[in-house]
């Protein structure tokens, strides 16, 4: 009797396992631990905008991270904002950049969460307002702030873990010009290269920028420069995203389910979905799966319809298709690439151009186009 009990239980704990590592994505898709399949993760967020002379984070310092296409996370007291100050953070999000909360004034008081969270969302439509920094890092209490944000950041200077434990405790680090603060192109660097290492999620602290005279950290900005320069260089390693938009791709990607719907010689259909509310949690997932050995490397994703970025990487000898889906945005379909050649160049030689592999031939001098499909 007693054997048999333990058996049932024996049973039950092997198919909970299959259920909890395996039933989630099929194989041979992978959702990436972070975007791009990079080893990890980070997110420079900036606070007190727009008081304590703090300017700068979107002139020089927003033009810094606009050069190179990385985005920033602006924690703003929606209180101390002007018509003008709107107006820059609606211009920063227009670029990519996250608007979030600070808190309505610069306190840890639960009653400012929601209404400051309202203030952003209606002077800069389209950002959801997902999450917040605790001034003077205390935080109003972690049920409170989750019944209104996704995350919280506080400000223990640790690389927070793949998945971290309390989405309202997120740690950073602190930059600039503040007593034991990094503030060289190696400081800056080196805790990027800690994410990496630990396939974590680094997250900085900074307040003024280049010019600006906070009194507590200013980070230098030539250093930034250098720093995302180096992150420029080392985008299949180090992914670097807004606050907001790196945890949504952390609960997107534990809650995703991937499933071939279909499976055929030049096409594949899959469904991607999680239990999330779909109004915040909209962030690309990174999904990799290897190319079908027949299929050329210009292959076509879509996702409910619309061409979704898509890219081949070679990992390991492997040739692999990766691209980026929303979960609950629609079917996607994965198609076999057409080969394009661009004639421009052998047009204007009027010469006869063979495409490879095709046995087709094109007198150049009589095509009046610039590209031609032959599937
Ligand atoms: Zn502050």
């Amino acid at each position: 009797m007693g054997k048999k009990v333990i058996n049932s239980a024996a049973v039950l704990m092997s198919s909970a396992l299959i259920f909890s590592s395996s039933a989630a994505v099929e194989a041979p898709f992978e959702i990436g631990t972070w975007g791009n399949f990079c080893k990890g993760a980070i997110s420079h967020t900036f606070d007190d905008y727009p008081t304590s002379s703090t300017d700068q984070q979107v002139s020089s310092g927003q033009a810094a991270f606009d050069e190179k296409g990385f985005h920033m996370t602006l924690f703003v007291l929606p209180s101390s904002c002007n018509d003008d100050n709107w107006n820059s953070l609606k211009a920063a999000f227009a670029k990519g950049h996250e608007i979030a909360s600070h808190n309505n004034q610069h306190n840890s008081n639960a009653d400012g969460l929601k209404p400051s969270q309202n203030a952003i969302k209606s002077k800069v439509p389209g950002e959801m307002c997902v999450s917040i920094a605790y001034p003077n890092c205390q935080t109003p209490g972690n049920a409170q702030v989750l019944q209104t944000y996704i995350a919280g950041r506080n400000c223990t200077p640790n690389v927070n873990p793949k998945t971290p434990q309390n989405f309202a405790q997120i740690d950073s680090k602190m930059f600039g010009t503040c007593s034991g603060c990094p503030n060289d192109v190696n400081g800056l660097n080196s805790f990027a290269d800690e994410a990496a290492n630990k396939n974590g999620w680094g997250v900085y602290c900074h307040h003024g920028i280049g010019s600006d005279g906070h009194s507590w950290a200013v980070t230098n900005l030539n250093a930034m420069k250098e720093h995302l320069n180096y992150l420029d260089r080392n985008r299949d390693k180090i992914w670097c995203e807004t606050f907001g938009n790196v945890a949504r791709y952390i609960k997107e990607r534990d809650a995703a389910s991937l499933t071939v719907e279909s499976s055929e010689p030049n096409q594949i259909k899959v469904k991607l979905t999680d239990n999330l509310p779909d109004s915040i949690y909209n962030y690309p997932l990174s999904i990799r799966c290897p190319l079908p050995e027949w299929w050329t490397a210009t292959s076509r994703v879509t996702q409910d319809g619309i061409e979704v970025e898509d890219t081949i990487i070679n990992v390991n000898s492997q040739d692999y298709l990766m691209f980026k889906a929303v979960p609950d945005g629609g079917d996607i379909l994965i198609e076999s690439g057409t080969r394009v050649r661009n004639l421009k160049l052998a047009s204007a030689t009027g010469k006869t151009v063979l495409l490879n592999k095709s046995g087709l031939s094109i007198n150049a001098g009589q095509f009046s186009g610039s590209t031609i499909a032959v599937s």
